[in-house]
């Protein structure tokens, strides 16, 4: 027999769940759990990997983690003031695959898809096809930002860019490296809370083999989403020395309240990881069922802040079309 080269991670993304029935059966959930889901699951299809299955509980149709990724009718509700690009980025898209909207950092469409599909993502509507760069907008794009010496910080993200091979993310880092001005990598990504594997000795040596400094955002939100195998991994990060932080997206019915955000503070630290940013939800299309009040929002933070130390809040944010930064609520 031929040992498989394919990297772990690699195989468990070819093994995703995509078909309802079969999740269902996976967590021992009655058929009936489906039964509204249909029109949900062709506008935006269940996407799954079965390491992220494996943390939900079976028979459990509240489980958090099924919720944020389970397609439900209430998607299918059109509601006024949810839109397909609420964010309005078309106007700070300078060239396919490159967002710059704030001062000192551009953000890199380096892949279109993602390992897992979350219900509430803002991008569920994005037309990755017209904007995920081929090797001439590879080019212009490492020309862009050579060319703006204003630019320090590049941000990997998507989709998921830890969808690409190790090999592909070596080289872009590596001639982004070669431009002087910039001075900081980040990755946005949430691949090492689906498939913890992704982690590969690999990804360490390309994101820590050059003068560039790394730093990783992963995506994670809930206590659960973290199991023993993914705080292990997380930790080896920061043995590599690099930077991890976490970004919440607040979303009713899965994390809007106190105790939950503080234990998943607890459990992100305990991993090394620190809270980033706790997001309101973009009014997009198909996810105002998830919807929290700013009042709550507001709360729930003040909350967090009594009974946890400084660095474990997050900072609470919005995203609103045309600000110079994420704003502070
Ligand atoms: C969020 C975001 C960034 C990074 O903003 P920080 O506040 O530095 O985390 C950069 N570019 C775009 C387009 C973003 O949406
Ligand atoms: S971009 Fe992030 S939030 Fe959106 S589907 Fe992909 S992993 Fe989920």
């Amino acid at each position: 027999m031929t040992k498989s080269t394919q990297p772990a991670w690699q195989t468990s993304l070819s093994n995703v769940v995509t078909d309802p029935a079969e999740l269902c059966q996976l967590l021992e959930l009655p058929p009936h759990a489906l039964n509204n889901a249909g029109f949900a699951h062709q506008d935006f299809a269940l996407r799954v990997p079965r390491e992220f299955v494996a943390r939900m509980q079976k028979g459990n149709l509240d489980d958090p983690l099924l919720k944020q990724i389970l397609p439900v009718a209430d998607e299918m509700q059109a509601m006024p003031g949810y839109s397909n690009d609420p964010l309005q980025e078309k106007q700070a898209n300078p060239l396919p695959g490159l967002l710059h909207k704030y001062q000192g950092r551009v953000l890199l469409l380096v892949a279109g898809g993602c390992a897992v599909h979350c219900r509430y993502c803002f991008r569920r509507h994005f037309s990755y096809a017209e904007n995920v760069p081929g090797k001439p907008g590879w080019e212009a794009i490492l020309n862009y930002i050579a060319a703006d010496s204003s630019i320090r910080e590049v941000i990997y993200s998507g989709g998921d860019p830890l969808l690409l091979k190790d090999e592909v993310l070596a080289v872009l880092t590596q001639k982004l490296a070669a431009i002087p001005h910039v001075t900081t990598l980040r990755i946005h990504t949430r691949l090492p809370v689906v498939i913890p594997a992704r982690i590969t000795d690999a990804l360490l040596s390309w994101l820590t083999g050059t003068r560039l400094q790394p730093v990783m955002v992963i995506h994670s939100n809930h206590a659960h989403e973290m199991d023993a195998g993914v705080i292990a991994e997380l930790e080896r990060l920061r043995r590599a020395h690099i930077t991890v932080l976490n970004q919440t997206v607040l979303l009713k019915g899965i994390n809007d309240d106190a105790d939950t955000l503080i234990k998943l503070s607890q459990r992100l630290f305990s991993g090394g990881v620190l809270p980033y940013y706790l997001h309101m939800l973009d009014a997009v299309q198909g996810a105002a069922h998830f919807t929290v009040s700013t009042d709550t929002a507001r709360q729930l933070v003040a909350t967090m802040a009594d009974h946890l130390p400084g660095y474990l809040v997050p900072k609470l944010v919005r995203e609103v079309p045309g600000m110079k930064a994420k704003c502070p609520i």
